[in-house]
């Protein structure tokens, strides 16, 4: 009894104690919040600070950045529910149907994200705020709710920013717009390690916060997702309700909340006198930001933007002749997560039984995805799927599955093989698949922020079927590769197929080994089997001086799941025998790419994370800044990025690049670059430009002012699918059939070339799904998308379509590794 009442008493002493004595951020951290920016590891400390001294809250590690970061998320709730959280997840998680089992009264859970963009620096510091607010002042709320706060999405970039700022930043802190401090260099701060911007990864996964965050997004499946973001710093603040177009599958009920939460916030901005704006800008379709995503897992996803990002500091003059300080922008973050914290609780089981409502998929007009194809690109497909717990299974082979034809683009069918994926609506997260995979987006207009096409069938160069009947759940067991090659010391050499981006994940792990691999220029058949125009070809004779050289490729082709065919002799059954003109040695290429001013640094990032993550095969980063002082005699390729080379390159830049290139050097060129040449002396590529309507040149423009944005959409082209058809003998195209789907991302279009070769082109424009305006339309006629042309002894790619955009167009990289490695 007496043990009993001591610890009543203790447990009464530590609760007021710990209460009265919990630090807030500006006493902790020892600066006003807002005077400074925190460095991430000070938050870090922060959170951890408040998790071992609250009973309302608990610190977990999900993750490390590229650069060793710490990715965190902060549970908070009462102590109560903190100790039975475990069940309150599972609980949740039951009302999807993602468990089974029958769910009881289910609590609210909102999830708060900070600066996924690293320069918009302001939440990261609300979220200081909001943490110390939630369990000081709110605890009333959290009765019903469960608060998680990820105070950092993007660590690496944040600090990028931070840290710059801290270095340039004046004492005190200048305010005009003119100042070093309101200037970020290249590449700024906005994305990840790999410049990757990860408000556009959620879908694709690539990068390594996205696939970390995915695991426990999916163990959480929240309510409501808040992103926090900054805008320009005119731009007071938005908040939902989104603008138009949004998706057709967003319900009602979740179009009505983002409202009310809507309405909630402003209440609060009005009654401080705070200027906001709502329905314009961003919009909800592209499934692959923080709003979006969440909203096609059910959620109530919200978008926040606060004046600012990487331009205003510790504070700036706006346009208005306001002062606009750090201060301002993490109170009205810290206001709205409030606000949307207060609309969960009051609103918790509305919310519980919409949610469980939204998942019961009855209504998905396609109840199964068909897709047949190369088992590397079948399997690529399956680890997307698997990042977000996404269903599959195997279909019997032998079937006949009829439905709308991705590749006819029309009604077809589609015999099963033992290898064909069967994706099924009808599952838990039966929304997204749909927004995955349907063959048209389905948008309600077309001012958008973003691509308007991603359907994954093209994505991954699948041929696929989208069925109106169910045929899931038939057949789950998985088959197992059973990959096994043997050292065979007789061979005169090995073969090895061309086909997906693991062929030549291959190679270079082959090059980087110092083995010599050929590879033939046309078909050919040997030992019984037919190999197409690419097949590798590893020889005896070219690798005499190599020790261990069957071991080493055996063993390199297990580990990649590679099918060696052993040939006994180099002489095949039909085509170009192993020594012929026509089987060329690959080499070893030394590669250069430009990086820095004038380079977008998007693309750059994508090369980059390409080379170093998914080919793993080196490369050069050559600053744009001091290209005209280095030596490109030492390399065989130069990668000019996307980018605006107007004044980052001049003529000595172009000079250089075209003398190196006449020597016999391979420059390949990306996206916008391909503009920077077109029409330059010795480049052959040429911008297909509408011809302005002469009567309409000189007749009066009658177009009313309020209908300016309709007119200027007519010549945009944000982001759709085409269907090109593909020389599939040229190097370049190895391992494609003759047509290709193409993510078209621009509405710079390029005609088919005179001299040269157009690997991949539309005489007739096809776009398959996506929105491309009237005048953008007439570009595409006649309009290449890859293409290749001589100059002096070398060569010059033309990559119109980037091929490596935002890593997700799977189907577009062997492109780019046949311009690296096939392309002579
Ligand atoms: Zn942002």
């Amino acid at each position: 009894m007496k043990n009993k009442i001591l610890a009543v008493s203790l447990f009464f002493l530590t609760f007021f104690s710990v209460h009265a004595q919990l630090k807030s951020p500006s006493d902790f951290l020892g600066y006003e919040l807002g005077s400074q920016f925190s460095r991430h590891a000070d938050v870090v400390d922060y959170f951890e600070y408040i998790a071992e001294n609250s009973p309302l809250v608990t610190y977990h590690t999900y993750g490390k950045t590229n650069e060793r970061r710490p990715l965190t998320y902060a549970v908070i709730s009462t102590e109560e529910n903190i100790g039975n959280i475990e069940e309150i997840r599972k609980n949740h998680l039951r009302q999807t149907g993602i468990l089974d089992g029958t769910p009881t009264t289910d609590k609210a859970i909102v999830w708060l994200s900070y600066n996924v963009h690293g320069n918009e620096a302001s939440s990261t510091e609300a979220s200081m705020k909001t943490l110390y607010n939630l369990i000081t002042e709110k605890q009333d709320w959290l009765k019903n709710t469960i608060v998680i706060i990820d105070p950092c999405v993007n660590p690496d970039g944040r600090d990028r920013y931070a840290n710059w700022y801290n270095q340039v930043k004046q004492t005190p802190f200048n305010t005009s717009q003119d100042a070093a401090e309101h200037y970020e260099p290249w590449p700024g701060g906005r994305p990840n390690h790999y410049l990757y911007d990860l408000n556009r990864d959620w879908l694709w996964a690539t990068q390594v916060e996205t696939r970390s965050r995915l695991k426990i997004y999916n163990q959480w499946m929240p309510h409501i997702h808040v992103d926090f973001h900054e805008q320009g710093i005119n731009n007071p603040y938005y908040f939902a309700p989104a603008a138009e177009p949004f998706h057709d599958i967003i319900t009602p009920f979740q179009r009505d909340f983002q409202t009310r939460i809507g309405k909630n916030n402003a209440k609060y901005f009005d009654k401080e006198g705070w200027l906001f704006f709502t329905k314009e800008s961003f919009d909800l379709l592209y499934p692959s930001y923080g709003d979006t995503y969440p909203t096609y897992m059910g959620a109530i996803g919200m978008t926040y933007e606060q004046a600012g990002h990487g331009r205003s500091g510790l504070g700036i003059e706006t346009d208005q002749e306001q002062t606009l300080t750090l201060k301002d922008r993490i109170n009205h973050h810290f206001t709205t997560g409030i606000s949307t914290v207060e609309m969960a609780s009051k609103n918790a089981e509305e919310l519980a039984s919409e949610f469980s409502n939204y998942f019961e998929n009855t209504d998905r007009k396609y109840k199964t995805f068909a897709l047949n194809g190369n088992k590397d690109k079948i399997d690529a497909l399956k680890e997307l799927l698997d990042r977000h717990e996404i269903k599959y299974s195997r279909a019997n082979k032998g079937e006949r599955i009829s439905g709308y034809s991705f590749t006819e683009n029309k009604d077809g069918s589609l015999t099963t093989t033992d290898q064909t994926l069967l994706v099924s609506t009808q599952q838990p997260k039966g929304h997204m698949v749909e927004v995955l995979f349907e063959p048209k987006t389905k948008l309600n207009d077309s001012v958008t922020y973003d691509i308007t096409a991603w359907s994954l069938p093209y994505a991954y160069g699948l041929n696929a079927v989208a069925s109106t009947r169910d045929y899931s759940g038939k057949n789950t067991t998985e088959t197992t590769s059973n990959i096994s090659n043997v050292v065979d010391a007789e061979a005169a050499g090995y073969i090895s197929k061309w086909n997906s981006l693991k062929d030549p994940e291959f190679l270079a792990a082959l090059l980087k080994k110092d083995v010599k691999v050929r590879f033939s220029e046309l078909p050919f058949s040997s030992e019984g089997k037919k190999f197409d125009a690419g097949s590798l070809i590893i020889t005896k004779s070219d690798n005499k001086n190599l020790e261990d050289f069957n071991k080493t490729v055996v063993e390199t082709a297990n580990e990649f799941e590679r099918e060696l065919t052993v040939a006994n002799t180099s002489f095949v059954t039909s085509g170009p025998d192993f020594g012929s003109p026509d089987v060329k040695l690959i080499g070893n290429p030394k590669i250069a790419m430009l990086r820095g001013e004038g380079t977008s640094s998007l693309n750059y990032g994508e090369i980059w994370y390409f080379f170093e993550q998914e080919l793993h095969y080196p490369v050069t980063a050559i600053g744009t800044e001091y290209f005209n002082r280095i030596d490109l005699n030492s390399y065989d390729i130069l990668i000019v990025p996307e980018g605006y080379y107007g004044n980052a390159l001049g003529n000595a830049s172009v000079n250089k690049i075209k003398d190196f290139v006449q020597a016999g050097g391979k420059m390949i060129t990306i996206g916008r670059s391909v503009g920077y040449f077109a029409g330059q002396d010795g480049f052959s590529i040429k911008e297909n430009k509408v011809e302005e309507n002469k009567d309409n040149a000189n007749s009066p423009n009658l177009t009313p002012y309020s209908m300016r944005t309709r007119e200027r959409i007519k010549g945009n082209s944000p982001g759709s699918i085409v269907k090109t058809t593909v020389d599939n003998t040229h190097p370049l195209a190895f391992g494609y059939d003759n047509a290709y789907f193409s993510l078209k991302l621009s509405s710079s279009n390029y005609g088919l070339l005179n001299n040269g070769y157009n690997v991949a082109y539309m005489q007739e424009p096809k776009v398959v799904s996506g929105f491309v305006g009237s005048e953008a339309y007439k570009t595409l006629e006649n309009s290449v998308v890859f293409a290749q042309e001589n100059m002096g002894r070398g060569s010059v790619i033309y990559m119109v379509d980037n091929p490596l955009f935002r890593s997700f167009w799977q189907n577009g990289k062997l492109f780019f590794a046949n311009a690296l490695f096939m392309v002579k």
